[in-house]
């Protein structure tokens, strides 16, 4: 219970990460505001988040529109009276094919949710933890913003811009008493990943494969990491970029 009576924030947690993140919140004692651009699944979410005992808040929103991000803080305030924890985790791929095919449309959504997305979230959520002195932020980038992978060139720019926006705020905030971290997820075996996967014909097992721990990975080992980071057993720890990706980024 190493969140206990903190309040925490996730957006994107109608599946994948996202969600497996606000149990993890939940099961780690924290009260658990969570939202995504889909209602109906974000429902589903809550009955897991409540089968911890936590209490929960949903609130659907869409992470590129800043009225939506405004709003979806202020609930989170006025429900709770506090913001001790946020994961931006909500993003998008599209089209897998080279740079000089990606159309321009694809490449400014995923720019608006994957990097705008965190840009407004960090924002509201970095304007309540200055008027309490203290607060954990966790950003999900990607190994593709640390290194680059062919045919993603969208994703890996927003994932790159991601990093940039993560070290730029632990810079700006550390003696607020605010720290700012990311997960660089490596496979994961979620819908976004399945989806990716599918447009190049490789499976998940494919993917484990070039894996050095030869498999690919749960959500729950993202979850379980950005738990670490929004506790006090990581205040020491702001500005890094966490590698979640069976050795990925090392071979
Ligand atoms: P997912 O598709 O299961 O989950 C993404 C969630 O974000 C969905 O619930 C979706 O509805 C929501 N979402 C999409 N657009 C939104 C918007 N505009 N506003 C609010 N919510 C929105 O995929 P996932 O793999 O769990 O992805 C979560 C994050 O993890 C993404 O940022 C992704 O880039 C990152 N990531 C995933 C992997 C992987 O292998 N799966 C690897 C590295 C990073």
């Amino acid at each position: 219970m190493i969140l206990q009576d903190k309040v925490a924030l996730v957006t994107g947690d109608s599946s994948g990460i996202g969600r497996a993140t606000a149990i993890a919140f939940g099961a780690a004692g924290a009260k658990v505001v969570f939202s995504d651009i889909r209602g109906v699944e974000g429902e589903e979410t809550a009955d897991l988040i409540r089968e911890t005992g936590a209490e929960c808040l949903f609130v659907k929103s869409d992470v590129s529109s800043e009225a939506d991000v405004r709003e979806l803080v202020q609930k989170a305030i006025a429900t709770y009276g506090r913001l001790d924890c946020a994961f931006n985790n909500a993003g998008i791929n599209l089209a897998v094919k080279p740079l000089h095919e990606q159309s321009i449309e694809d490449f400014d959504k995923i720019m608006s949710i994957n990097a705008r997305g965190v840009f407004l979230c960090m924002k509201y959520e970095i304007q309540q933890m200055l008027t309490q002195g203290a607060g954990a932020i966790v950003n999900n980038s990607s190994t593709n913003g640390l290194v680059a992978l062919p045919g993603i060139s969208p994703y890996v720019a927003s994932k790159h811009a991601v990093m940039g926006l993560t070290r730029t705020a632990a810079l700006d905030y550390a003696k607020q008493g605010i720290r700012i971290n990311a997960v660089n997820p490596g496979p994961i075996a979620t819908d976004l990943m399945a989806r990716s996967a599918d447009q190049i014909g490789i499976t998940f097992d494919d993917l484990g494969s070039m894996v050095p721990i030869g498999r690919i990975g749960q959500a729950t080992e993202i979850a379980q990491a950005v738990v670490f980071l929004c506790s006090d057993a990581a205040s020491y720890i702001t500005g890094q970029p966490l590698a979640i990706d069976g050795g990925y980024t090392t071979s």
